[in-house]
């Protein structure tokens, strides 16, 4: 009975064994690590990987890729006459490496350890979870893809204490990780992600470069023709990784057409994606739980390999970034480095890895009674470093009030409505005057990303939940829809211009630390008190002093850190001759 690790990429999925002290890669049937995450179903039946792959151009129709990106979601997926779930289309991948693992190993595989991005929410572990069962195997453990590229480098490169950037670019995710190594200790300190940007966008960039230089629209081309150009400019973006020039051809409505694709051209198509993964890696700075002093960045991820990045993030940081010699192994390897320390071989005893909330969690609640909306009272902020545990107090808000209600949610914004709702604890209280009674609310947060949620009230009475597989999803329509509603609330009870700075204040939440947040919360709640005062003159000076309060966090939150700053200009952590 084995354990293997699985990294179940967006594009490519992988599995790794540990035996003997070493981490062993497991080849699928036609000898090759990489599976891609392909899953289609023709009248021949099901295939997953290459030759699902094949039918991404022979067959679109009946073909699912990049499945990964709506994990969690209610997506459907129609391949011939039958519909599934991303996590059904992830089951099938999982079930097809296990299978070779099976082979390969030549014993039954029970349990796995799966790799999901750090930025993956409850919903999203939930679906990778249940696709594993699905698969027949039990899920041992989901870690963090950058933790796993992390332990990966701590194990390989020296054991040697420091500060890494590890910057994972696969086919569709960006991972920014910031990891600190002291002595046997991989310590996640900040993280920072986009689940929706990866080599994808890449290719989609150079496909619609490649349609306004021919004078082509993507919208005439058969969904053939379309599979061929993408994979025409994913051929030519890896053609230019060792190349400095890359030349597209593409036979389409009985003409041909031909791009020449040179790396220097590849910095202007790619001009905004490389903005978007500045911000995330400015982002993931300002979400350490301490300001970090990095000692070189590492690049992981089939599309660390794009010159056009490194060049683009050694201009950034004014010195050369580290390049994984086997970039879409890493996560894989590092995993197989945690399957050692679960089978807590010699070796990797006394390593302790560390690791980080991705997300803030708390309790719905209001300042006061004239309070119009629910915001998010934050228990444990993004960051934190698991286990942990907080609790704070609750008090009634009306007299004779006879129950405190506690919903639980996970996410950046201010308006609970926004974001992911995990549940929900009533305790009974004694009626009394405002304020007397009260509740206290306890999280726990464990190393596997499951909550635990107990409110004791005064009257004594507890009640405690733990929190998984009881969430409550909201759809991208339902978010849409609350959102709406919100806006429309709001517009019918402020003016415009206490509106407008209500939404910036809301805007800027999900980016802020969490004593900004409490900035924010102040302010909101002020200005909606003024507003329910009636008073002229209080709203006019509140909505002057709160306007100063936010050009002041505008400034500091969106202040851009400096790259050169951060990182050590003279030294080099991986040093390539040892
Ligand atoms: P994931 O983690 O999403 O499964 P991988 O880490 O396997 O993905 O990376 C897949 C991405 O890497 C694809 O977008 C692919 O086009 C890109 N890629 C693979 N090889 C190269 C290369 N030599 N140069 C640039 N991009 C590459
Ligand atoms: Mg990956």
């Amino acid at each position: 009975m084995a354990l293997i690790g699985i990294d179940l990429g967006t594009t490519n999925s992988l599995a790794c064994v540990y035996q003997k002290g070493e981490m062993i890669l497991i080849p699928n049937q036609l000898k090759k690590y990489q599976t891609p995450s392909v899953v289609s179903f023709t009248e021949r039946g099901l295939v997953v990987g290459e030759a699902a792959k094949g039918n991404l151009i022979l067959s679109p129709e009946n073909t699912a890729s990049s499945f990964k990106t709506f994990m969690g979601t209610n997506k459907v997926y129609s391949l011939g006459k039958q519909d599934f779930l991303p996590e059904e289309l992830s089951a099938f991948v999982i079930k097809q490496i296990v299978s070779d693992a099976e082979t390969f190993l030549n014993e039954p595989v029970t349990e796995a350890i799966i790799s999901v991005p750090a930025y993956f929410n409850d919903s999203q572990r939930c679906a990778t979870k249940l696709a594993a069962e699905m698969a027949g195997v039990h899920v041992e453990r989901l870690i963090n893809e950058p933790s796993a590229a992390a332990l990966y480098y701590q194990m390989t490169y020296g054991k040697k204490d420091g500060c890494i950037m590890v910057i994972d670019f696969g086919g569709g995710t960006l991972d920014v990780s910031i990891v600190e190594c002291f002595e046997n200790i991989v310590e996640i300190i900040g993280i920072a992600g986009d689940n929706h940007l990866g080599g994808n966008d890449v290719d989609n960039e150079i496909a619609m470069f490649f349609c306004r230089q021919n004078n082509i629209s993507l919208d005439n081309l058969s969904d053939e023709e379309k599979a061929i150009l993408y994979k025409q400019a994913e051929n030519a973006k890896i053609t230019l990784s060792s190349n400095d020039i890359a030349t597209m051809v593409l036979f389409a409505q009985n003409k041909e057409y031909r791009l020449i694709l040179t790396n220097q051209l590849m910095a202007e198509i790619c001009d905004d994606l490389l903005k978007r993964i500045k911000k995330i890696i400015n982002q993931a700075v300002k979400n350490c739980s301490r300001r970090p002093v990095v000692d070189d960045v590492v690049l992981v991820g089939g599309s660390a390999q794009l010159k056009v990045l490194q060049n683009y993030l050694s201009d950034l940081f004014g010195r050369q970034v580290h390049v994984s010699p086997n970039p879409e192994k890493a996560i894989a390897l590092g995993i197989g480095v945690y399957v050692g320390i679960k089978l807590r071989d010699e070796e990797m005893q006394d390593i302790v890895m560390t690791d980080v909330c991705p997300f803030s969690l708390g309790v719905g609640a209001r300042h006061s009674t004239q309070d119009q909306t629910v915001y998010m009272e934050t228990m444990i902020p993004r960051s934190s470093m698991l286990p942990c545990a907080k609790e704070k107090m609750f008090y009634t808000l009306y007299d004779g009030q006879t129950a405190l209600n506690f919903k639980i949610y996970q996410g950046e914004q201010y308006y609970v409505e926004n974001n992911l709702e995990l549940g929900e604890i009533t305790v009974s209280v004694i009626p009394d005057k405002a304020g007397n009674q009260w509740a206290k609310v306890t999280f726990m947060y464990d190393i596997n990303g499951i909550l635990y949620v107990s409110v004791q009230s005064c009257t004594g009475e507890i009640k405690e939940k733990e929190i998984v597989n009881e969430k409550l999803h909201l759809s991208q329509e339902e978010l849409e829809k609350s959102k709406e509603k919100l806006t429309t609330m709001i517009q019918s009870q402020l003016n415009l211009d206490e509106n407008e700075l209500i939404q910036r204040f809301v805007y800027l939440y999900q980016f802020a630390s969490p004593m900004e947040k409490q900035q924010i919360g102040f302010a909101v709640s002020n200005l909606e008190n003024a507003y329910v005062s009636g008073s002229p003159i209080v709203r006019k000076k509140t909505y002057e002093n709160m306007k100063g309060l936010l050009k002041e966090l505008e400034y500091h939150i969106f202040q851009e850190i400096n790259f050169k700053d951060l990182l050590y200009q003279d030294h080099e952590f991986w040093d390539e001759e040892e």
